[in-house]
């Protein structure tokens, strides 16, 4: 309880005036106000309503029949509509327009006035639509009418004598009804007001209640309905200052479990992107680091000999420069993969030579293989240019022959066998090294996936190697096979196509 209070209290504290239209707490708030105070109102309307008209009814089907009554009467008083002196009648008259608070005007069928329980309009002729049409169309011109402004409900009555005709025979005898005269009545409904108005004020009373206790419902269901935006909004603040990088959870609407599940996959896709920048660095290492061991290699086996001649030396050099040109175009390449959107990095295609391009990764490496004592071969069935990107297809290659030359045994193979078709040109490199267990195959292209993590350290190895070789072949919409047997070697194929087509 203490908990809902404080957010409550926070919740005014955060909110501007300005703001306040913009809160979804108060716009649930007022639509729930809004509802319950309408349908209050609307409640009291109909209500207040229904009762009138069910009340003007039953008194105008009341004081109709009593007038119907009253119209028989007078008929029996033979000649009232041209001599109303009968004091039965009138007295009749009178008691009727004082029990319904009205007045009673009885008009005969030459439209004059015989008997005005107000005695005002006697003698008088009335000349009204109503009256003229109850007087020729009989009980179906009878009609009521409410004034609601005036107060009063008017009534037209006809005064029907029935009359038998023919002799004889049934089928020539009959009845008719001739219409001698109206009855025109007002009654006042004061009476029906009077009980309106008292139920007026009750319902006001009522209303005024209900309405403050929807006023706290409405504040408490707001408040309470939308606790779990709070609560998001908390776990996310959370994750924002650092505390926790765990996803949120917590039994939720179907809503807030949306916005949940959209910030878990945020928070997810915010630690793969973590993560793959972790990963770019250390590939960016591990690229680096290889031609710096060649040219290591060849420095170290320069400065091991004693008067080397002049023409070694040169050629030793030239090596070295033209691995810090290959360090340098890679850190350009990098550089420039930087500055572009990862996915949007686009190949360096261009027509190249590829059987002198392995040549040239072959001399590359040969040094480290010399290093350990592994011999190095290369065998190509045919001239092959592809439209390929130079560094990234280098990049596998080297790989492969360095991954072959760094897992092969003292004294060891490594086959590099190039062949083409008319689509796909294929590098095959082979080693009779240590081979690789069938469990781990599956795993190899994996980042940072190493069979002996030990071993693969001590060798210099990351784990990022065929990753990226993987990358860059599927970049080409190429393809890389494994065969390998412990203990016996290993067999990298890849088959890349000659002519490139650009997937966008
Ligand atoms: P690393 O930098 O560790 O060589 P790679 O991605 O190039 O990473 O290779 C992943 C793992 O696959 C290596 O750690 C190694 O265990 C295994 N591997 C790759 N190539 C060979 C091979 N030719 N012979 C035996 N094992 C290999």
């Amino acid at each position: 309880m203490k908990k809902y209070f404080v957010d409550i209290l926070n919740f005014f504290k955060q909110l501007k005036i300005s703001n306040l239209l913009k809160s979804l707490r108060f716009r649930f708030f007022i639509i729930v106000f809004a509802t319950g105070f309408l349908s209050c109102i609307i409640m009291h309307i109909l209500i207040l309503q229904s009762y009138e008209d069910r009340a003007v009814n039953v008194k105008s089907n009341e004081v109709q029949t009593q007038l119907r009554i009253l119209a028989d009467h007078l008929l029996k008083y033979d000649n009232y509509l041209n001599n109303p002196t009968s004091t039965v009648i009138n007295a009749e008259l009178d008691m009727l327009a004082n029990l319904y608070d009205g007045r009673v005007m009885v008009i005969n069928d030459n439209l004059k006035v015989v008997k005005d329980t107000y005695n005002i309009s006697q003698g008088k002729t009335i000349i009204s639509v109503e009256v003229v049409n109850c007087l020729k169309e009989g009980s179906k011109g009878a009609l009521s009418k409410y004034d609601q402004g005036n107060g009063y409900i008017e009534m037209i009555t006809p005064i029907i004598e029935t009359k038998g005709y023919g002799e004889g025979d049934v089928s020539e005898k009959g009845e008719k009804e001739v219409v001698r005269g109206v009855l025109l009545t007002s009654v006042s409904t004061d009476s029906i007001e009077t009980t309106l108005d008292i139920l007026s004020k009750r319902a006001q009373l009522i209303e005024g209640i209900i309405t403050l206790v929807i006023f706290v419902y409405a504040a408490l269901v707001s408040i309470g309905l939308l606790q779990p935006f709070t609560r998001i909004t908390a776990a996310i603040n959370d994750v924002k200052a650092g505390y926790t990088d765990e996803p949120i959870v917590g039994p939720n609407y179907f809503e807030t479990e949306q916005i949940i599940r959209a910030f878990n996959a945020l928070l997810k896709r915010m630690k793969v992107l973590n993560d793959s920048r972790q990963e770019f660095v250390s590939n960016v290492s591990h690229e680096l680091k290889t031609p710096i061991t060649s040219m290591k290699v060849l420095a170290d086996s320069l400065l091991a000999q004693d008067n080397v001649p002049n023409e070694v030396y040169k050629d030793f050099m030239t090596d070295i420069v033209s691995e810090i040109d290959r360090e340098d175009k890679i850190i350009n390449d990098l550089l420039s993969l930087v500055k572009m959107d990862k996915t949007a990095a686009d190949l360096n295609i261009t027509n190249v030579d590829v059987v002198e391009l392995v040549e040239i990764v072959c001399k590359r490496l040969r040094p480290i293989a010399v290093k350990h004592n592994i011999e190095l071969t290369l065998e190509s069935k045919r001239a092959i240019t592809a439209e390929i990107d130079e560094v990234k297809i280098s990049l596998v290659i080297m790989n492969l022959v360095e991954n072959a030359i760094k897992y092969n045994k003292d004294q060891g193979q490594v086959k590099v066998e190039l062949d083409a078709d008319h689509q796909f040109f294929t590098v095959k490199v082979m080693d009779t090294g240590e081979g690789i267990p069938e469990y781990a195959l599956y795993h190899i292209y994996e980042r940072f996936y190493r069979v002996d993590k030990s071993r693969s350290r001590q060798i210099g190895g990351t784990g990022l190697g065929l990753a990226i070789a993987k990358n860059a072949v599927l970049m080409h919409r190429g393809t890389i096979d494994v065969e390998s047997k412990p203990d016996v070697g290993t067999t990298f194929t890849v088959k890349i196509p000659l002519i490139y087509t650009n997937p966008k």
